[in-house]
């Protein structure tokens, strides 16, 4: 028994984050969202060199394929690495055979130049054709002109900025920090301090394993009148099991939530990457339906076909070895992990 679905998308992941796994624990064990960020995900991403980030993202880009994800809204940081790195990115993806939307991370973490480099690899990759967004960290570690600068490049190329909202309480501040800048084609990552009746525009990414591994709350985002659509902020990209768990956390605050609605979610993902909606997903179950997966592990791809070519085959990919990307990518995690 198999059914055909389009092609999942993954509205939010890290594609540099996937060598993360095995790291070495942090010098103190982190004790807030803050100290998450600064003893893990701000040391790994300051020592990610190019090469790095192209089997990170491999890696990143086979796992999506195998889980029946054809589309990732990607969302990179690499601080020490920044000019040409959503080239590899999308080299990385396209050598898979899994459609990627790139955005560079802006923050003024690293000073004004930093900030500045970040707006610029945004700009140089738009402007060369690029699938992208203007990416931003989040507004807590924004000046308020980078902020401008990003919506203002984001509105002359025509497309959104990609942004992390008050995901931990770090970030409180902002919906009033971004109130004014924002537009419907923006993309709103955690928003699980974000006031229900907040006036920002754009889309709520809604991941929430991620929020759970974080400790930093619960969405809830069947609370937000915007469009909410499903992400994994760099824990993988099996939409099916985000899905699972969307809908579990929704009923664990709502007993008379049901599966539809964390399914409308996974489904939002077609309005940001309407190709893949074209792609064909066959499963390994029947039927392919909200009820049925809500209660079904184990179900996964045989067959994945992306703008008519066959990329995933019996379980394989087809334009890569996956044996061959899991060795590299473990070979450039020892030497990222060592530098840790
Ligand atoms: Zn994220």
């Amino acid at each position: 028994m198999t059914a055909t679905t389009p092609g999942l998308v993954c509205a939010h992941h890290h594609l540099y984050s996937a060598l993360a796994r095995g790291m070495p624990a942090p010098p103190q064990t982190p004790t807030t969202f803050q100290e998450i960020l600064e003893q893990i995900w701000w040391r790994l991403d300051a020592a990610l060199d190019l090469e790095m980030l192209e089997w990170s993202a491999k890696l990143g880009a086979l796992e999506a394929l195998e889980a029946g994800t054809t589309a990732i809204v990607d969302h990179h940081e690499s601080p020490n690495a920044i000019e040409g790195s959503l080239d590899v990115v999308a080299a990385a993806c396209a050598e898979v055979g899994v459609r990627v939307v790139c955005a560079y991370g802006v923050t003024d973490r690293h000073g004004p130049d930093g900030a500045r480099r970040g707006i610029e690899e945004n700009r140089r990759f738009l402007e060369a054709g690029g699938r992208g967004l203007v990416g931003v960290h989040a507004a807590f570690t924004c000046t308020d002109a980078t902020l401008e600068a990003a919506a203002a490049l984001a509105a002359e190329r025509n497309v959104g900025v990609h942004i992390h909202v008050a995901e931990g309480i770090e970030d409180v501040e902002a919906p009033a920090r971004l109130e004014g800048l924002t537009a419907p084609a923006w993309l709103l990552a955690h928003c699980v301090h974000l006031p229900t009746d907040h006036r920002l525009e754009g889309t709520v990414l809604h991941n929430p394993r991620s929020n759970l591994n974080n400790a930093v709350g619960y969405a809830d985002p069947a609370r937000f009148s915007k469009p909410v659509a499903l992400g994994t902020d760099g824990i993988g990209a099996n939409m099916i099991e985000s899905f699972r768990l969307a809908y579990v956390m929704h009923r664990s605050v709502d007993v008379t939530a049901t599966p539809e609605t964390a399914w409308s979610w996974l489904e939002e993902g077609w309005s940001l990457v309407p190709e893949a909606r074209g792609d064909e997903v066959t499963w390994s179950y029947d039927p392919m339906d909200p009820w049925h997966l809500a209660f079904t592990p184990g179900v996964r791809p045989l067959r994945v076909r992306v703008g008519g070519e066959t990329v995933l085959d019996d379980g394989a990919p087809t334009r890569v070895d996956a044996a061959e990307v899991r060795a590299k990518a473990a070979e450039q995690a020892a030497r990222l992990h060592a530098r840790l």
